[in-house]
């Protein structure tokens, strides 16, 4: 992939004023504009984002129910009230892990400098971040669906079976605090450039909200792999599904129409009537 030397002189030319600008009051080479620049843009897009599909649960407009994969349910303000003073706790708490965090990632020196990475090299952390994300997951996300630890913490993540956006941070301020660790992992192993935790950033909060938003909408993921385990409560550990394919905990869900409904759509044709019925699956429940 070329980007002109003209863009790549652009974008060189911000990070350096984003750089020179945080350095000259901080003097840490990077460190706080990477912690502080990763915290901002997750919490712009969390709240952004999931305030547009909170709006939209609340509202109800036909012309966007019909994406909802589950039945379309009411959601109460007192429900709407609990889960918003429940993800705003844990955003309090889990805040001092990010910290601690960036820390470590100055102790083991990750790429906070001044110069910007080959697209190349952009490109594969970024994947690699992804995919470690994935791994360390799904094998956290198992210990925490073990029958004699589940009740204790994931239960009250679970409290939504049919899940709604924001309800991707509804969970036990403990395992919120957890799994803020966990989705620095794949930065903290690469080591890689900031540019690239800030692609994460972006990325990571439109993948929870997408998945657990309930809306299968035309252009935009799938939320049918992660909705199928809040309905089910067993199988599908993971996030794109590799670690699931791997131990086979994702056997029941291949039979439902869920995993045929799994895919991105290019039409604003609903995939319930794309790919017909994928509502049996509740039906039968
Ligand atoms: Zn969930
Ligand atoms: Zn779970």
């Amino acid at each position: 992939m070329n980007l002109s030397t003209t863009h790549v002189g652009l974008l060189q030319q911000h990070w350096n004023q984003l750089f020179d600008s945080t350095n000259e009051i901080y003097g840490d080479e990077g460190a706080f504009l990477r912690r502080t620049g990763m915290t901002v843009i997750q919490l712009v897009v969390f709240w952004s984002v999931g305030g547009l599909f909170l709006l939209a649960d609340v509202l109800k407009p036909a012309w966007l129910i019909k994406y909802k994969v589950q039945p379309f349910e009411e959601l109460p303000s007192y429900r709407i009230k609990h889960l918003l003073r429940v993800v705003v706790v844990n955003q309090l708490v889990s805040a001092p892990a990010g910290y601690f965090w960036n820390w470590l990632e100055v102790q083991r020196g990750s790429d906070m400098g001044r110069d910007l990475p080959t697209v190349q090299v952009f490109l594969r952390d970024l994947i690699c971040v992804i995919l470690c994300y994935e791994f360390v997951f799904y094998y956290t996300h198992r210990l925490i669906h073990h029958r004699r630890i589940f009740k204790y913490f994931h239960k009250r993540h679970h409290e939504w079976t049919a899940p709604v956006a924001l309800s991707a941070m509804y969970a036990h301020p403990l395992e919120f605090f957890f799994s803020n660790i966990i989705v620095l992992m794949g930065p903290l192993i690469t080591g890689c450039h900031t540019t690239v935790t800030f692609a994460w950033a972006v990325i990571l909060p439109l993948e929870v909200l997408f998945s657990h938003s309930g809306y299968h909408l035309p252009f935009c993921l799938p939320p049918e792999f992660h909705d199928y385990h809040h309905i089910k409560v067993v199988n599908n550990y993971g996030i794109i599904g590799i670690m699931d394919y791997l131990h086979g905990t994702d056997r029941l869900f291949r039979k439902t129409k869920y995993f045929q409904q799994r895919r991105w759509v290019f039409s604003f044709t609903p995939v319930q009537e794309l790919i017909p019925d994928g509502k049996e699956e509740q039906k039968r429940k």
